[in-house]
């Protein structure tokens, strides 16, 4: 089980499309961090090693319970032998140097929220003020580097910053990111020229990808990568999703435990609730959401992509559709094109038997399978 610790719901920055709830001083406690530490290390060994992941608001705001929370970890790790890994979700606005060298002595993999070009940045990620957040960022980018050259960077695709899609694709390969995470806003309303300026944006990343990979460059785009790999492997598995509640949980400041970091929002407690971290998880309420998200759609049942689909994210769907089980249109747009744009660009690299695309995506033993 991989455990989300939501520091605090505080935050430097305003994001149009932030599902943190309204920003507000309230750090998680220690007592409320240790409890939840203490419910990963109760439960068994997994294969590979279980994930502490830091979120919020912005996590680095609470630096000294983040400091706690690692050295708790750390204890119970040399008391039980159980390994974990640490990521932290960073706006990188607290970040300078010496913070990414003590991120880099913990072994904290950083992921940083980033939009790319400043019109993209300026579109959503702006100060309460108005003020523009892009000089900040670039510079904790380009510290974080300094410690993390595989640094993933993850950039909210939105209507208001997509006409800037390409350009930020660019800004973020010649900047050295070697892994891209492009997180749609599947909650905004996006017109018909929106959504062609997002395919367009696909394409670039696709191109640049191909190019890379020319260049003897492995790039990962997260829809790209993805898709290739559930080609490979015939589809996604069940390790390869949060499971809703049962691989993975995110705590609130307050103790409440969530299927997934994005319920978590004003901890209203209103939807997804499977307990706190006084009296554990609700075993009847954790097989309930497992049930209840299961894909039930005809469309999708019948559906000669649904095992390389991302239908199965569930807190995306219930806001979508009002139903776990159910996905909603833009996702499904969103999954063919993903599907299409990758399996051409994955297809023209396998004919060339590009060294670096079959180092990265075959082994040995598949590299004499067709790309089909
Ligand atoms: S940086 Fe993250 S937590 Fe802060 S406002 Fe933006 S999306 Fe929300
Ligand atoms: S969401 Fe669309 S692409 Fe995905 S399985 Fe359902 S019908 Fe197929």
């Amino acid at each position: 089980m991989d455990l989300i610790l939501h520091l605090t719901h505080d935050c430097q920055l305003a994001c149009t499309y932030c599902y943190g709830g309204h920003k507000r001083a309230s750090a998680m406690s220690w007592d409320v961090a240790r409890r939840a530490i203490d419910l990963l290390f109760d439960k068994p060994p997994t294969e590979p090693a279980a994930q502490i992941g830091f979120f919020g608001g912005e996590p680095l705001l609470e630096l000294p319970l983040l400091g706690q929370c690692i050295a708790y970890a750390e204890t119970r790790r040399a008391e039980t032998g159980k390994p974990f890994r640490l990521a932290i979700t960073t706006n990188g606005l607290a970040v300078n140097d010496a913070l990414a060298g003590w991120l880099e002595s913990k072994a904290v993999e950083p992921t940083l929220s980033f939009d790319g070009v400043q019109e993209a940045q300026d579109a959503c990620r702006r100060f309460p003020a108005g003020e523009s957040s892009f000089a900040d960022t670039r510079r904790a980018m380009t510290a974080m580097q300094r410690h993390f050259p595989d640094l993933a960077v993850c950039a909210v695709v939105s209507p208001e910053n997509v006409q800037d899609l390409p350009a930020s694709i660019d800004f973020f390969v010649e900047s050295g990111i070697r892994a891209l995470f492009l997180n749609p806003n599947f909650f905004a309303q996006w017109d018909d020229e929106q959504l062609a300026l997002w395919r367009r944006g696909y394409e670039h990343a696709a191109r640049r990808f191909e190019n890379e990979f020319r260049s003897g460059r492995a790039f990962h785009v997260n829809f790209i990568t993805a898709k290739i790999v559930t080609h490979l492997k015939g589809g996604y598995d069940r390790s390869d999703c949060c499971d809703f509640g049962q691989k993975e949980i995110a705590v609130a400041p307050s103790g409440n435990i969530y299927p997934c970091q994005r319920m978590v929002g004003e901890d209203t407690a209103e939807l997804g609730l499977m307990g706190d971290v006084s009296s554990g998880l609700n075993v009847s309420t954790c097989r309930e959401l497992a049930y209840a998200r299961e894909i039930t759609g005809d469309d999708c049942l019948r559906c000669d992509l649904r095992r390389r689909c991302r239908n199965w994210c569930s807190c995306v769907n219930h806001r979508l559709t009002g139903r776990f089980d159910r996905t909603g249109a833009l996702v499904c747009l969103h999954e063919r094109m993903a599907i299409e744009i990758a399996d051409s660009v994955a297809s023209r690299l396998f004919e060339e038997k590009n060294k670096t695309f079959m180092e990265t995506f075959y082994l040995e033993e598949q590299i004499a399978s067709e790309w089909v």
